[in-house]
């Protein structure tokens, strides 16, 4: 079963903390749909057959700038080239600016199963900052929108280590979205990626970031306040209501196959033994531009040796409650870790990063949740 996803790089402004792509414009929604349409129809000949797609995601940049009749000629694009008939989870992330109850019931009719909600706070101060460009009214209300809509399930993202955040507004943001209850939340700490807004208020020392302690302290307080309040803490960042776990992101946690489509998107396709990765074109015009022409918008490919798939495989099977199993690891990648990194699994159990390993599955404790990197560093091979 493979997974589809769709990047739409539109967005109303920029967020001071974003390094995704996106373009502020929105004269070119018809020639991306377009586009995009042409390049999921030239995958289609190529893959449509060779595994049914069980889920689809469109992600960006914020997708629900664009029209229903956009987003409907897509999906119907995609039905027609792929094998959709064991279709498990159709999630559109939105922005409680764009949408009212129509537009979400729209989605809801065409086969949208899921949103995605970008709230990140519930607090003007805080969206303001950001650069967000919704209010905290707006944030509020879209909630009620969503849940009136009857998706089978939504999700919430809120972001915390906000810098001169006075401190009780993460556990008054984590408290809205649980005693609703929201099905699932995100939760991921503020970072400053390079080429940001937020890098050169750094830089020019206009904003003091949160210091680590700090940041791993709110993470732990979501990690005993979300588990009270009923949610598995089933990945890093992921939060759910029974039954509400995400099956697209689980499925890329898995190292499943995927299709990305649209201006940056990534793909993985593992067949045969011969993992390939790659990545379009980060430039909508030269992404429109190749596709008239039609022209694959691929612009880096690779196939992946044996050992970076294992430290893929590695990296994502930490984040998970699941956790890696070295058993798998052995017979999926010939790598036995318990002999590589004796040492390295004894500190960090001695540490009480990880749990004692039971069953050949290394899981992360709470407290190696808050350095998974630190810890994934550790037993890459
Ligand atoms: S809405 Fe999302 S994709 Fe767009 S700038 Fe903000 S964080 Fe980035």
């Amino acid at each position: 079963m493979a997974g589809i996803y769709i990047h739409v790089p539109f967005c109303a402004r920029r967020c001071t903390y974003c390094d995704f792509y996106f373009v502020t414009t929105a004269k070119s929604y018809a020639p991306f749909v377009r586009a995009l349409c042409g390049e999921i129809g030239a995958y289609a000949g190529r893959y449509g057959s060779r595994e049914p797609v069980s889920t689809v995601y469109f992600g960006g940049g914020t997708p629900s700038r664009l029209p229903l009749e956009d987003l409907n000629r897509i999906l119907a694009e995609i039905e027609a080239g792929f094998d959709t008939s064991s279709l498990d989870e159709v999630t559109i992330e939105i922005n409680p600016d764009d949408v009212d109850g129509a537009y979400l019931r729209g989605l809801k009719a065409m086969g949208f199963s899921r949103v995605s909600v970008g709230i990140q706070s519930f607090y003007e101060s805080d969206l303001n900052f950001m650069n967000r460009s919704h209010t905290a009214e707006q944030a509020s209300s879209v909630l009620d929108a969503v849940a009136e809509t009857s998706f089978d399930s939504y999700s919430v993202d809120l972001i915390f280590a906000l810098p001169n955040q006075p401190e009780e507004y993460w556990a008054a943001n984590l408290e809205r979205l649980a005693s609703r209850p929201v099905p699932h939340i995100s939760t991921y700490s503020l970072t400053v990626e390079a080429r940001t807004p937020l890098a050169r208020m750094v830089r020019d020392h206009e904003v003091q970031v949160v210091d680590e302690d700090s940041q791993a302290a709110q993470y732990r307080f979501a990690m005993d306040y979300l588990r009270g309040a009923g949610y598995e803490h089933y990945e890093i960042s992921s939060f759910a209501q029974p039954g509400h776990r995400a099956v697209h992101n689980q499925a890329y946690w898995a190292h499943s196959n995927y299709l990305g489509f649209g201006p940056s998107a990534h793909s993985f396709w593992n067949e045969r033994g011969r993992p390939q990765r790659w990545a379009n074109i980060r430039n909508l015009n030269r992404y429109v531009g190749l596709l008239e022409n039609r022209t694959d918008p691929v612009e880096f490919r690779e196939v992946l040796d044996a050992e970076t798939l294992a430290n893929e495989h590695i990296m994502l099977r930490l984040r998970t409650t699941e956790g890696l199993s070295l058993e798998t690891l052995e017979s999926a990648y010939g790598i036995d870790l318990y002999d590589e990194r004796v040492d390295d699994l004894a500190w960090l159990e001695s540490e009480s990063l990880i749990q004692p390993i039971r069953n050949d599955v290394v899981r992360l404790t709470e407290a190696g949740r808050t350095v998974c990197d630190m810890v994934t560093t550790k037993l890459m091979v």
